[in-house]
C-alpha cells in the first residue's frame, strides 16, 4: 500500500525549465528545453540533490549520524552526498573506485574539502563493492557512528522518488505539452522515477534513457524492475515494458571515457546557449539526441525536453579534449 515518505528540502526547487532556441536553430529539428537539474545546489548541482532528500530523511529517521556510499574516483553522487551529509551535521564516508590518484581534481577535489573519509578500491564486481560497503561502514561504526548505507548512484526505489516528483515539477511547468524526455542513465534510478511518474500523469512523455555504460539488454532490465519497485511505493500500476527506451549507441570505449560526438556535444550546447555539459553523463546524452534529431527522429512541432543532470565538475578532468579549442 502507498505510504507517503518524508522529503527533505536540500536543493533549490523547482529548477529552471529553459527554451534552448539557438540549440534548436543549430540543428533544424524539434523545439528544445532544458530541465536545469545541473542547478539543484549541493556544491554546483545534480540529479543525486532529488534523490538525497529521501534518502537522507529515512537516514535521519533511523537516527544514522555517518553516511557510507560508493562511486567512482568523479563520482558526483559521492561529491553531492558529501555536501548533504555536512549540510545535516552527518558523517560522510566514501568507497571510491580505483586507487588514490597524485592529483585531486573535480569532483574528488571536492570531497577531500568536505573533509570525507575516503575509502579507495578496486571495485571490479557487484561482490567487490558490497564487501568494501560492509567493511567501511564497519570502519564508520568502529569510529562511534550509526551509519547509513545508500548504493551507487542513490539508485534504489527511495531514491528514484525524487524523480517521480521531478517529472511531476516539469509537467506542471510547461506548457503545453512535453512529448520526449531525454536523460542520461547510469545506475538508472533517476530513468525509472521518471518513469514511474508516467504512471501518475494525464498526458506523459516517452522517456528517453541514454546509456553511458550499460548497454540496452543489461540497463533495461534494471530500470524496468526499478520503475516497478518505486512505482510500488507509491501505489502506481508498475510501468509496462514499453516504456523503457534505452538508446545504447553513444556510449563509445566505456563509461567516463570520452567520445569525439560528446566532446562535440558539449562544444555545440556552450555556443548556441551558453550552457555548460559535463563529460560522463549529459554530453553523452546530448551526443545522443543530436544524432536522433540530426536523423529525423521527430517532427519539427515536437517537444523535446533534454533534463540536465549535472555533472559539469568533472569538465576540467577532461581537459586535453578542449586543448584545441
Ligand atoms: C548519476 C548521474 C546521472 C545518472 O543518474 P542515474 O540515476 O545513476 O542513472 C546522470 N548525470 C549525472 C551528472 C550524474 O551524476
Amino acid at each position: 500500500m502507498a505510504e507517503k515518505r518524508r522529503r527533505l528540502e536540500l536543493g533549490f526547487l523547482p529548477t529552471p525549465l529553459q527554451e534552448a532556441p539557438r540549440l534548436a536553430r543549430a540543428l533544424g529539428g524539434p523545439c528544445l528545453l532544458v530541465k536545469r537539474d545541473d542547478q539543484t545546489g549541493l556544491a554546483t548541482g545534480g540529479n543525486k540533490a532529488r534523490k538525497l532528500e529521501y534518502l537522507l530523511a529515512d537516514a535521519m529517521d533511523q537516527k544514522a549520524t555517518a553516511v557510507v556510499t560508493v562511486g567512482d574516483l568523479q563520482s558526483n553522487h559521492c561529491r553531492m552526498t558529501a555536501a548533504a551529509c555536512r549540510k545535516l551535521g552527518m558523517e560522510p564516508y566514501l568507497l571510491l573506485n580505483g586507487t588514490r590518484p597524485a592529483v585531486l581534481e573535480g569532483n574528488l577535489l571536492l570531497d577531500v574539502i568536505f573533509g570525507a573519509t575516503l575509502h579507495f578500491a578496486p571495485l571490479d564486481d557487484a561482490a567487490a563493492v558490497d564487501r568494501e560497503l560492509a567493511g567501511l561502514s564497519a570502519r564508520a561504526a568502529a569510529d562511534g557512528h550509526r551509519p547509513y548505507v545508500i548504493p551507487m548512484g542513490g539508485s534504489n526505489s527511495l531514491g528514484a522518488l525524487g524523480y517521480v516528483d521531478a517529472l511531476r515539477e516539469l509537467l506542471g511547468q510547461s506548457a503545453p505539452r512535453v512529448d520526449h524526455v531525454f536523460v542520461a542513465s547510469g545506475s538508472g534510478g533517476t530513468q525509472a522515477g521518471l518513469i514511474a511518474g508516467t504512471m501518475e500523469a494525464a498526458r506523459p512523455p516517452l522517456i528517453h534513457g541514454v546509456s553511458v555504460s550499460r548497454t540496452r539488454d543489461t540497463l533495461g532490465p534494471r530500470v524496468s524492475q526499478l520503475a516497478a519497485e518505486t512505482a510500488v511505493l507509491l501505489g502506481l500500476a508498475p510501468p509496462p515494458a514499453d516504456h523503457v527506451l534505452v538508446h545504447d549507441g553513444y556510449i563509445g570505449p566505456g563509461y567516463a571515457m570520452m567520445t569525439e560526438a560528446c566532446r562535440d556535444a558539449i562544444r555545440l550546447v556552450a555556443r548556441t546557449e551558453g550552457i555548460l555539459l559535463d563529460p560522463v553523463y549529459t554530453g553523452k546524452a546530448m551526443a545522443g539526441l543530436i544524432d536522433l534529431i540530426r536523423g529525423g527522429r521527430f517532427n519539427r512541432d515536437e517537444t523535446v525536453v533534454f533534463w540536465h543532470t549535472g555533472g559539469v565538475p568533472a569538465l576540467q578532468v577532461y581537459r586535453e579534449w578542449f586543448a584545441d579549442a
